[in-house]
């Protein structure tokens, strides 16, 4: 049975936001897993992949219960607004478990967190490059009491490139994924797609995952597809901009790099180069600001250490 639902959120001007969503109920008992997507607004090839499940899943095959949200951050959605959410533009990826008494996004994300994460058996969080950023597809864990399983839910979404994301000095706090493996729920982020681009390929690499995901979880009748080749990146580093620039990026997405190797440079409207940016550490490129436009703090790089 698959079930049309909406969540309403309060709005900032008191009037409620719809968030819809679909329950995919199995005739027979099973666990729970929780798709998000969207939770960026203009990642679209990750939110289209959600729909396309939805569209193409047959009810006989749902074993348990799959819930689906293909764009957690409506407001963002129609706003075409990257990153954050155009009320106080704050990152919704950043305010996880959230706080009902908080900001804007805080509030949001509290919602988000009471209705859809709290009581999953797993979750899995789809994104993309944003409008301003490259990206080469990869999965992200986190190290926690349940990351063997978040590893295999890894493994099972099929993308070559894994990031264990080291819990002492998390790069990424308040993410969905990391939110939900800190309160025992096993849980990835998968990305792929790029430049806020409805890309056909990168769609059909996320409904692929998300069918042998399922598979692997149980939810989904069928075989799960054997271990793919995969390599797994113990930790990352995303470099920023100490201040504003126009952002020079040396290296391709998906590039392995050596410590020392220049990743881009930045330099001043008048065309002066006034930093070089070097790899701290060997790696490779998963993904990079594409825009020129950098502002102070910018992500410039996201390098997955090898
Ligand atoms: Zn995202």
């Amino acid at each position: 049975m698959i079930n049309r639902e909406v969540l309403s959120i309060p709005g900032p001007t008191g009037s409620g936001i719809d968030i819809p969503y679909f329950e995919l109920i199995g005739a027979t008992p099973g666990p729970h897993l929780t798709v998000l997507a969207g939770i960026h607004g203009a990642e679209y090839s990750s939110i289209a992949a959600a729909k396309k499940f939805v569209a193409e899943v047959k009810d006989q095959e749902i074993i348990g219960r799959i819930t689906v949200v293909p764009i957690v951050n409506i407001l963002a959605f129609w706003a075409r607004v990257p990153f954050v959410i155009p009320v106080d533009h704050e990152n919704l990826n950043r305010a996880f478990p959230g706080n009902q008494y908080g900001s804007f996004t805080e509030i949001y994300a509290f919602h988000i967190f009471e209705k859809f994460i709290k009581g999953s058996d797993f979750l899995l969080d789809m994104h993309a490059g944003d409008i301003p950023e490259s990206l080469e597809p990869f999965t992200l864990f986190e190290e926690s009491a349940v990351e063997s399983k978040s590893l295999a839910m890894a493994k099972a979404y099929g993308i070559k490139h894994i990031v264990r994301q080291r819990a002492a000095g998390l790069v990424v706090a308040g993410s969905t994924s990391a939110t939900a493996s800190s309160i025992g729920i096993p849980a990835i982020t998968a990305e792929s797609g790029q430049n806020g681009i409805l890309d056909p390929q990168a769609v059909d690499r996320h409904l692929a995952g998300l069918i042998n995901l399922c598979r692997s979880l149980g939810v989904l009748a069928g075989t799960p597809w054997a271990d793919r080749e995969h390599k797994i990146y113990d930790g990352w580093n995303w470099l920023r901009a100490e201040k504003a620039g126009w952002w020079q990026p040396a290296k391709a997405t998906g590039e392995l790099v050596k410590a020392g190797d220049s990743l881009g440079t930045l330099s001043d409207l008048w065309g002066e180069v006034f930093a070089n940016i070097l790899a701290p550490q060997d790696g490779i490129v998963l993904f990079q600001t594409s825009s020129p436009a950098v502002s102070e703090n910018g992500i410039l790089v996201g390098l997955a250490l090898s």
